[in-house]
């Protein structure tokens, strides 16, 4: 077996030593799913049902406790750990009340002695590689849909957020989920990688595109369902008539929430000529404010990066955009250690030569553009190889509704940024991935619609 170190990214101690799967303990996993799966698919929705309320009921009980798990192994501000178990709460609230009519059998037609029903099916045994910078929301998207629908769960939680994924494992197990109907499976990618070559029935993965990418690529001959959510460059626009201090606190908050660590964080802005100077003086202003520091304390807002590697992209995204003209107005580097450290970051005089206006920061670095109106707008939104989310900031709803309806994105915001809803479908355009989770969609993705055809006797 072999043996991996999680460590706190905001100050390099050491949290634990874990023992990684090997590729025949992912198998011998992998086995007792497929056993386990068709005793868990043939209780009563009702009985899946209480076992996800009683895993809401350990949510809610241990909330502090796992809120700091949390902080330790990601570097998550405290605040924002807290906020994301409590949002989690919602979530599990909108499926086990959405569950019953999502997957009911429908009698489509009824005519001349001939019926004919449409039957949601459980896939079976379904594969979660998952991400480590929202672990619960991202995990959750898929594990409790994918359970309430009479699935087996084999969950890989990204290397950067095992203990969450443990603590996960605890509360699901206590709450009567099988040991063997929700199996996690613990190491980096090549555990992920061997997790691809066992017998399963759908791949549901969360992270960047290099690796969803190689995942499809892997998997692409097996004709399984295949959900691959991405990463994005998401692109805001604020239109001459919209307020530039409210459009700036608004997407300030966008840009640097989760020390910019979402998938639909705010990463390009797009101001109208006519107030970008005023918008931008409003944006450092917000930025200036934000506290850095230790996430467990209650003041702190801009945390660590996770992930080490990733200073490195942003040390090269400054420079790039330093040669190419940018004006750096903000920060612009690592801050001391130990741990991994970034100051928040904002450049103005940025183009799409700039690798930070064309590939993912993921991190608290911004790129403002001026442009001239809504066409320019439009066209530079649009050019992306991502599709996650876009928005448009202006008091005229028709002139936001005209610009959002030309962005090629999954989801759109009317003068708000960096949301996620439960009961809307979130899925990306383009580089940003395939199939989508939440919605009444997100709970049918993890079935099979059955067509029957029925003529009695
Ligand atoms: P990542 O691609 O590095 O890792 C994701 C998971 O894949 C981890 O569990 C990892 O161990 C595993 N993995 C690595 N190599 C593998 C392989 N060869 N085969 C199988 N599994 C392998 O991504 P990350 O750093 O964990 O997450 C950050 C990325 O996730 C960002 O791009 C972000 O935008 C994206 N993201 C997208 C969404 C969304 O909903 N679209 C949500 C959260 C994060």
């Amino acid at each position: 077996m072999n043996r991996f170190t999680i460590r706190n990214p905001a100050n390099g101690e050491k949290l634990a030593e874990l023992e990684a799967d090997d590729a025949a303990g992912v198998a011998i996993k992998a086995g007792r799913a497929r056993a386990a799966q068709a005793a868990w698919a043939a209780r009563s929705l009702a009985e899946r049902k209480a076992c996800i309320a009683h895993f809401r009921d350990g949510v809610v009980r241990d909330l502090d406790a796992l809120a700091a798990v949390m902080t330790r192994e990601t570097g998550k501000p405290i605040k924002m750990s807290r906020s994301e178990l409590n949002g989690l709460l919602g979530r599990i609230d909108f499926f086990l009340q959405e569950v019953d009519q999502a997957i009911a059998t429908q009698t489509v037609f009824d005519e001349g002695g001939m019926k004919e029903r449409i039957e949601h099916v459980a896939l079976g045994v379904v594969a979660n590689i998952s991400a480590w910078n929202y672990p619960w929301f991202v995990g959750c998207n898929v594990i409790v849909p994918a359970l309430l629908t009479g699935n087996a769960v084999l969950y890989k939680p990204s290397e950067y957020a095992t203990l969450t994924g443990l603590e996960m494992t605890r509360l699901l197990h206590q709450a009567g989920v099988p040991q063997d109907v929700f199996v996690p499976v613990i190491g980096e990618g090549p555990v992920g990688a061997a997790l691809l070559d066992q017998k399963i029935d759908g791949l549901f993965f969360t992270g960047s595109y290099a690796t969803g990418a190689r995942i499809a690529q892997a998997v692409g001959s097996r004709f399984m369902k295949l959900q691959l959510e991405l990463g994005g460059k998401d692109p805001t626009y604020v239109c001459d008539d919209a307020d530039p201090s409210a459009a700036a606190q608004s997407l300030a908050d966008g840009a640097m929430y989760n020390t910019g660590q979402s998938c639909c964080s705010v990463e390009r802005i797009y101001v109208h000529e006519k107030i970008h100077d005023a918008f931008v003086a409003a944006f450092v202003a917000q930025v200036k404010d934000m506290k850095a520091g230790d996430p467990m304390s209650e003041e702190t807002y801009i945390g660590a990066i996770t992930r080490a590697p990733q200073l490195d992209v942003l040390d090269a995204q400054v420079a790039d955009a330093k040669a190419k003209g940018g004006r750096l107005l903000l920060g612009g580097g690592r801050l001391p250690g130990p741990g991994n450290w970034f100051a928040p970051t904002v450049f103005s005089h940025v183009d799409h030569r700039m690798e930070l206006m064309k590939e993912e920061s993921f991190g608290p670095l911004i790129g403002i553009q001026k442009v001239s109106g809504d066409e320019e707008a439009v066209r530079l939104m649009n050019d992306t190889r991502y599709g996650l989310t876009a928005g448009v900031y202006s008091p005229n709803g028709e002139r936001a509704r005209a610009v959002l309806a030309r962005v090629n994105a999954g989801s759109l915001y009317w003068n708000c940024c960096d949301r996620v809803s439960p009961r809307l479908p979130w899925s990306g355009f383009g580089d940003s991935g395939v199939g989508l989770t939440l919605s009444t969609y997100g709970i049918q993705a993890f079935t099979r619609p059955r067509a029957w055809h029925l003529r009695p006797a």
